[in-house]
């Protein structure tokens, strides 16, 4: 079928949805156009300016007829930057878009429909929540910047500050900042692979208030290494820890393999709940420590432990899911591939005294077939994949083992609703959804799922 629009022609739309990332979405003779910052409801003149096979994208011009939900971005620099993608929308009206998104693509990926799919938890106060600074660092005349990559780029433009950061990230990287300008450490540079300092990542426990610095450079070498540290205990409030990560690739990954403690600790502390858990600079650590409380909690509930059961906590990070499965479990395994992060999994048992769980590095597919072989018996498997979720061979592992439930942790709806049919189709069956709002302004949706083994499959 021949395209019914042309690039850059005008039309007069009303935008009828909205994609996960934030556009609007009009049909023109029933030609889908995908335009940034269209709002269902909404009356516009946009100009389509690229038409693909069955598709098309285009320019919002002038909007005729506004959204109730559309609201001015608090943030100045919303439109660069590119970090959130919803703060045009009223918070209500990204929980409602999240949830649509999630059962839809549970629906079309999945095919699960059966499934309850309750109202996505959202914060009482969705700003601020960040435990987590990564910033590049650049330079321009006179000195250095230390923000985020314009849209489609990789220019950096320099930032005061984050509206989704703690306070406390957007002191300890403008301090970091000028301390290494100051001392005139060269920034890396992505074309010509030379310079020092790559990245300024900050990170806060929320509940001790403690700060981590990590400097992601270049090189080992790193100039006038001992003022900067005095300069950093001296300047950065509450600072516990100052790391060195060294990166000597040309890639887009943030942190090497190298760490070195530059001062003080390895690794900050910080509490969910009552759990104490030990942080270090390499390990994954959820950055939103509000609504993380309030995801385990979910995880934990649909788990349904009575203190008789054996449990797999499938990429495990640092132990924070599998601890709070130990308190209500005879026994959990704890598997994930970062080594640090297991190290840090094994200290976190210690220091909450708990002593029913056992961790493993390695990946998960390759971990659990084995505990499988040696005749390990479970009857409760929890999962947290990366975005990319779990290999086939993993799901086919879970089938094979045969746990009465499953519960799925997941930062990716398409690949859990991937997943969710593989299970299914093995004989489990998808009882409940619980989107958590995990990361409000932007287009990601954190969910969990409880899958039940069905009667005709039991064992
Ligand atoms: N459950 C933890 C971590 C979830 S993030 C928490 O809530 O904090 C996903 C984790 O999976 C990361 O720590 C990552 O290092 C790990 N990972 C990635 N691929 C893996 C694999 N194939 N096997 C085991 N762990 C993996």
């Amino acid at each position: 079928m021949e395209a019914p629009v042309a690039k850059n022609e005008y039309y007069d739309v009303i935008f009828e949805d909205l994609t996960h990332d934030g556009a609007g979405v009009a049909k023109i003779d029933g030609f889908p156009i995908f335009v940034p910052n269209g709002l269902p409801g909404e009356k516009a003149k946009v100009k389509v300016v690229k038409v693909k096979k069955g598709y098309g994208f285009g320019r919002l011009i002038e909007l005729y007829e506004q959204s109730e939900d559309r609201i001015d971005a608090p943030c100045s620099i919303y439109k660069q930057c590119g970090g959130c993608q919803l703060q045009h929308i009223r918070y209500e009206g990204q929980l409602k878009a999240k949830y649509k998104h999630v059962k839809e693509v549970l629906a079309r990926i999945g095919k699960i429909e059966h499934a309850i799919v309750h109202p996505v938890l959202g914060m009482k106060d969705p700003w601020r929540y960040r435990n987590k600074a990564q910033v590049p660092v650049g330079e321009r005349e006179g000195g250095l910047v230390a923000g985020f990559y314009k849209e489609r780029s990789h220019d950096i433009i320099d930032m005061d500050t984050c509206l989704i950061q703690k306070e406390m990230n957007d002191i300890v990287v403008q301090t970091v900042k000028e301390i290494c300008e100051q001392y005139n450490i060269p920034a890396y540079n992505e074309q010509t692979h030379k310079g020092v300092l790559r990245h300024i990542m900050a990170r806060y426990g929320a509940t001790t208030k403690e700060v981590m610095v990590v400097l992601i450079t270049r090189t080992e070498e790193l100039p006038h290494k001992k003022k900067i540290i005095e300069a950093i205990i001296d300047r950065v409030p509450n600072v516990k820890s100052i790391v060195q990560n060294i990166n000597p690739k040309r890639t887009n990954v943030i942190m090497g393999e190298e760490t070195r403690v530059l001062w003080g600790s390895e690794y900050i502390y910080d509490y969910i709940g009552d759990v104490r858990f030990a942080i270090s600079a390499r390990s994954f650590y959820q950055v939103n420590p509000e609504q993380t409380k309030v995801l385990y909690d979910q995880a934990i509930a649909y788990a349904n432990l009575t203190g008789e059961e054996t449990v797999i906590d499938a990429y495990c990070g640092i132990g924070t899911i599998s601890l709070f499965l130990a308190k209500k479990a005879k026994k959990v395994y704890g598997v994930e591939v970062v080594p640090e992060a297991i190290a840090d999994a094994k200290r976190n048992a210690q220091l909450n005294g708990i002593t029913n769980v056992e961790f493993a590095v390695g990946e998960a597919e390759v971990v659990i077939p084995k505990w499988y072989e040696q005749g390990v018996k479970v009857d409760c498997i929890v999962v947290d994949p990366p975005r990319k979720g779990c290999e086939e061979s993993l799901l086919q592992t879970i089938i094979a083992m045969k746990p009465n439930r499953v519960v799925y942790v997941s930062c990716n709806p398409a690949t859990l609703a991937r997943d969710l049919r593989m299970l299914e189709d093995g004989g489990y069956k998808t009882m409940e959804v619980q989107p958590v709002d995990m990361f409000p302004h932007t287009m990601h949706v954190e969910c969990v799922a409880k899958l039940e083994l069905s009667c005709v499959h039991s064992k």
